[in-house]
């Protein structure tokens, strides 16, 4: 059987390999269409901060690693179109224009997506960069070197605005946040956890300037200079755009069903409108476990298991795609912070009925040193009808990250408030509190109910 896959991110590369360990006889052409195989843009912040010296090594593998496993890998070549009824692939070799077809048996799609250009005057400007991908990595490491950078404009609080935001204000330049929503990262987290992330963003001398919509950039001598918004004008000698992103998927219309918002139209095997055309990854949607429906999430995370879930099914469907919460995690300055599943700030977009408990406790018991001062806050949000668990966000100085993998499981099992009221989890004084802060939150959850 012959496999074609596209892409060479997150998913592209976990198809590859749950092919090769189903049927490590497949034959396998994996193309990408820049020139570097399997940069992961989750490295990015480590790099740019010099934690990780080598852009290079953001990588999965190699392209003589994956040959040597017998799979052809072709860089610089893109596939343009795709002709389901002969089973046949456009490809372009970047590198000298030409073009040629190739058949195959399965084909899956790992195409993902694009940032966002806000399309408004100005957007030509020199200077405004994206942070997706090696060669804006390369672009970017160079400006946080660079003596004409005083001031930065970082467009989007989400991860990735919070990540480029991190790297420039540890490389001592002001910059300054701009966020159409209220507060910074406002999807991830609610108020009581943003409230304390926002100060201590300021405290590290970030310019907040949040509930702003961004009207144009204004230039000199080709280059930014500034940013103008709804609300006011903010110097920028760089503007990293981070706000959001769109499918690459416009080259698939009219060849496959896609959704309302470009991603294409998957079922719960990864396949697509058409016969043994797969697709994973940020092009996609995913079933939300919190609503049972679906979702956008643009993780790794979830593109490595539809990807699994793609190689699974390659032969015939067999193997469903589990379902996901959107959990994930991140740094910001002194805190560290994870979330999953419905918040309370984003429960009317899903048209969820929730109710939620906030509690904060110390870190560790009162008599070790280390618990003074680090406090760590937790909330818990429950189907305020069912009391099944939805979604939960914890964050302290100390790194309590994984709790949410925790909650995440709870979910994945529908359970209930009830059932984490009492729950099994360590303690020893070390790692842990007597009552883990998901039995506290579900007591008092439990409580309020009764
Ligand atoms: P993409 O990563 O978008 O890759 C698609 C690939 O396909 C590209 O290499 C592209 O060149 C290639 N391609 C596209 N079309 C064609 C074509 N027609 N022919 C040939 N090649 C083609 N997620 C996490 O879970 N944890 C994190 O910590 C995290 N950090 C992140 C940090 C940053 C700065 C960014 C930008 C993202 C981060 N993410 C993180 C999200 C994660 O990177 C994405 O969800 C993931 O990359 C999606 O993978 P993908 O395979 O769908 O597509």
């Amino acid at each position: 059987m012959k496999v074609i896959v596209v892409g060479s991110s997150h998913g592209g590369y976990e198809t590859v390999e749950g092919l090769l360990k189903k049927n490590p006889d497949t034959e396998i052409q994996w193309y990408e269409k820049g020139d570097f195989l399997s940069f992961l843009s989750c490295g990015m912040q480590l790099y740019l901060e010099g934690k990780v010296k080598k852009v290079n090594s953001v990588s999965y593998a190699t392209p003589e690693e994956m040959e040597k496993k017998g799979v052809s890998v072709f860089l610089q070549q893109e596939i343009t179109e795709i002709d389901p009824d002969k089973h046949e692939v456009t490809v372009v070799n970047q590198i000298d224009n030409s073009s040629r077809t190739e058949k195959y048996d399965k084909l899956v799609l790992s195409a993902g997506a694009v940032p966002t250009q806000i399309p408004v005057e100005g957007s030509d400007l020199q200077n405004i960069y994206a942070m997706r991908g090696r060669d804006w990595a390369i672009r970017l490491k160079a400006r946080t070197v660079d003596p004409t950078i005083n001031n930065v404009v970082v467009i989007g609080s989400g991860y990735i605005g919070n990540e480029a935001t991190e790297v420039f204000a540890k490389a001592g330049m002001n910059v300054t946040v701009i966020d159409i929503l209220p507060r910074v990262l406002g999807t991830y987290l609610d108020p009581e956890f943003t409230d304390i992330l926002a100060k201590n963003m300021q405290d590290h001398g970030v310019n907040l300037a949040v509930g702003e919509s961004v009207k144009k950039f204004i230039g000199k001598d080709g280059k930014v200079a500034q940013v103008e918004t709804d609300k006011g004008t903010y110097d920028a000698d760089l503007v990293v755009e981070a706000a959001g992103i769109r499918p690459n998927t416009k080259w698939l219309r009219g060849i496959l069903q896609l959704n309302d918002d470009g991603t294409i139209s998957t079922d719960d095997y990864m396949q697509t409108s058409q016969k043994d055309i797969f697709a994973v990854g940020d092009a996609t949607h995913i079933k939300f476990l919190p609503t049972d429906g679906e979702a956008h999430i643009s993780l790794a995370t979830n593109a490595r298991r539809q990807g699994r879930i793609a190689a699974l099914n390659i032969e015939k469907p067999t193997r469903k795609f589990p379902g996901i919460s959107g959990s994930s995690a991140l740094t910001v300055f002194d805190y560290k912070f994870a979330s999953t599943g419905i918040k309370d700030a984003t429960a009317e977009a899903y048209k969820a009925n929730v109710k939620s408990v906030f509690v904060t406790d110390l870190y560790r018991p009162k008599f070790v040193p280390e618990a003074e001062n680090t406090t760590v806050y937790f909330k818990l949000t429950y189907n305020a009808e069912n009391h099944q668990i939805v979604g939960a966000q914890i964050m302290s100085k100390a790194d309590v990250t994984a709790n949410i993998n925790a909650i995440s499981v709870a979910i994945q099992a529908k359970l209930t408030i009830e059932d984490l009221e009492y729950a099994d989890f360590f303690f020893q004084p070390g790692f842990d509190r007597p009552w883990n802060i998901i039995n506290v939150a579900a007591q008092k959850a439990v409580e309020e109910e009764n």
